[in-house]
């Protein structure tokens, strides 16, 4: 099977099982990921939305119009990457998310990274960066690479601020903008390399790169 037939069966299963998952009533209120199922770079953000729960799409909104931008500024299109949510449903009045509904959706997203298996996870925001990072502060890690080993996997989480609060906080927003233009550099790094898909091979051959510079295990 394909990516992009796996996801495909993945996004069925998410939906035939939407009235046993938490904030689902039935298929139409599930946000699935979407993207380039081959995608080197994914991006996790929170949960849905007005506008994502409307066309159920992650990232259509003012914080997806801004992650958009932000992507097309350093030459990326979205439809090149893949981004997903940590809860693939919109919490009532977008409240923050409950463990027992990351716990709940959690499958899901781990499946999304296992098939896709992207060379880097942006983590966008304080939830999602908990899912690789639970024991520290998005002010002390954005815009910094970081080597993670993940269900037998070696892969690079690059955390960043949240595009919804970089449009709340103008500090927010140059940090925010600061730390695309790191990932950019990251990304220009790995191309660069045409490294295969294997991390672990990935790791020793970076040793001198700019990037090695800045990763770090935490
Ligand atoms: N915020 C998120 O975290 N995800 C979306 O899809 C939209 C807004």
């Amino acid at each position: 099977m394909t990516n992009k037939e796996k996801l495909e069966t993945l996004r069925k299963k998410l939906e035939k099982n939407a009235p046993n998952l938490p904030l689902a009533k039935t298929f139409k209120d599930i946000v699935p990921g979407e993207g380039n199922p081959e995608a080197m770079l994914m991006f996790i953000g929170e949960a849905a939305g007005y506008y994502e729960h409307l066309q159920r799409r992650p990232f259509v909104g003012a914080a997806g119009k801004l992650l958009t931008q932000s992507l097309e500024d350093i030459g990326i299109s979205r439809e090149d990457v893949w981004i997903s949510n940590i809860l693939k449903v919109r919490p009532p009045e977008n409240r923050d998310p409950l463990p027992e509904e990351i716990k709940a959706y959690k499958p899901y997203l781990d499946a999304e990274v296992q098939i896709i298996k992207p060379k880097i996870i942006v983590t966008l925001g304080r939830y999602s960066m908990t899912k690789f990072f639970p024991q520290t502060y998005i002010t002390k890690i954005h815009g910094q690479a970081h080597w993670v080993d993940w269900e037998g996997r070696r892969l690079i989480v690059f955390p960043m601020y949240h595009p919804a609060a970089a449009l709340r906080s103008q500090k927010v927003m140059e940090l925010f903008k600061a730390d695309f233009e790191i990932l950019a550099r990251i990304i220009n790094s790995l191309n660069n390399q045409s490294i295969p898909g294997n991390m672990e091979n990935e790791a020793e051959k970076l040793q001198d790169s700019e990037i090695n510079q800045q990763l770090t295990f935490l």
